[in-house]
């Protein structure tokens, strides 16, 4: 009997989330988070399956720190990390360039690559490495799998990779478009064409991820031939407290007549724009409410947000050609059924409606919302990141199942 078991660990500079899953049935046997690392007042909620969660107080130094705890509440629940059980762990990694096309196996070169990649994700990779390296420390033998938030955009045409900038400069900086969300964008696409019934090989899907951070996606054939974040995930659609696009004229500008340095733009930019900064909110429930009590600003930014996400509906249209479905996804996607429906309305002549009802219908699953017989599908599709991580993860490691 091979092992069934993959831990997932997605590492943040602070924090640490992870997921035991059995691949048998794809179910969580426990989740948690460890928040605030390197604090006096770190954190661990620890749940197991059909268990009440549990909490951890006190300081948790580092990382190092953070997995032993994780381990130690999983053995606990006789699930430790040195069961013959677990297969592998998968980890998330933010930024693979453009040459990680796949999940992959992590050894020295791919180590040393996630590194060379630190100035494209100053953020993100430092933290994933730290977690890798952690996770290596406490089980040494264990096949440990890196699967990239951008490998699945690297099927990007040049046409859709490039920035319109002096080659040379791009190539000397590695300056191009990778995307991010990748894990989620492969998902909800093929699990989209799974709900209408079709082989993903032959579906064209938009995919729109709306949360915090969010992103479209174009996937033709299962394959992504565009998408709306690039360099760095501060491209595209308006989020939670990011611009998204921008004339790049507006940095000079702020240098040069705001007086600004490079890091106060970067910040004004990742950390202060978006619907943050233009109602002072970032969470689409508190908008809503604001919206519905007659608040102008919130209504303003409401509609900043909705004009630029019909804007990438439409764009994603023309580089499809034809479109089988649009799919909603992520935390306001799922959630929002009042941003569903304004993104779409008055796009039925390109035969993309929704159905009043079954847009205000709530759940956990997939499900369509377009009006019965729509020539166009539209469907939210609740996405699951650490499925897609453990899944690939095992396939890797022990070839594909009877998992999904
Ligand atoms: P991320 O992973 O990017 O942090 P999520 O996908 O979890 O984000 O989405 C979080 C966002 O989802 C929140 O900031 C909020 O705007 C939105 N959201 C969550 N629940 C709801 C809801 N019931 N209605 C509207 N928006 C929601």
């Amino acid at each position: 009997m091979s092992p069934t078991r993959v831990l997932v660990l997605n590492s943040g500079s602070s924090s640490l989330k992870y997921q035991l899953l059995d691949m048998r049935d794809s179910s969580r046997l426990a989740v948690g988070l460890v928040e605030r690392i390197g604090e006096q007042t770190s954190r661990l909620k620890h749940t197991p399956a059909g268990g009440e969660s549990r909490e951890r107080g006190g300081a948790i130094a580092d990382h190092d720190g953070a997995l032993k705890a994780v381990a130690e509440e999983l053995a606990r629940d006789g699930l430790g990390l040195d069961s013959p059980e677990l297969a592998a762990i998968g980890h998330r990694v933010v930024h693979g360039g453009k040459f990680f096309t796949e999940p992959t196996v992590i050894d020295d070169a791919v180590l040393a690559e996630i590194e060379r990649l630190i100035p494209v994700a100053p953020l993100h990779n430092p933290a994933n490495l730290t977690g890798i390296r952690t996770a290596q420390a406490l089980r040494p033998d264990l096949p440990q799998v890196a699967v990239f938030d951008t490998a699945f955009h690297t099927t990007m045409p040049e046409s859709a990779a490039r920035y319109a900038i002096d080659v040379k400069t791009a190539d000397e900086h590695r300056i191009r478009r990778y995307g991010f969300h990748g894990t989620s964008h492969a998902y909800v696409s093929r699990a989209t064409a799974e709900l209408l019934g079709k082989d993903p090989a032959e579906t064209n899907v938009i995919v729109l991820h709306l949360g915090n951070g969010a992103s479209a996606s174009a996937v033709r054939g299962g394959r992504c031939v565009d998408t709306s974040m690039g360099l760095t995930p501060l491209e595209g659609l308006v989020m939670g407290t990011r611009s998204g696009d921008m004339d790049p004229a507006v940095i000079f500008h702020l240098m040069r007549v705001g007086g600004m340095s490079a890091d106060e733009i970067d910040t004004l930019l990742n950390k202060k724009s978006g619907l943050i900064g233009l109602c002072g909110d970032n969470d689409m429930r508190e908008i809503r409410r604001r919206v519905d009590e007659g608040d102008e600003q919130a209504e303003l930014a409401f509609d900043i947000y909705i004009h630029r996400l019909k804007k990438y509906i439409g764009a994603y249209y023309a580089v499809l050609g034809r479109v089988d479905a649009v799919a909603f996804t992520a935390g306001v996607g799922e959630n929002a059924a009042p941003v569903r429906a304004a993104a779409l309305t008055g796009l039925e002549e390109l035969g993309l409606a929704v159905d009043g009802e079954r847009n205000a219908v709530r759940g956990d699953e997939a499900r369509l919302i377009s009006p019965e017989g729509a020539r166009v599908a539209v469907a939210v599709v609740p996405t699951d990141e650490e499925l897609e991580i453990a899944t690939q993860t095992y396939a890797l490691v022990i070839g594909s199942g009877n998992h999904t």
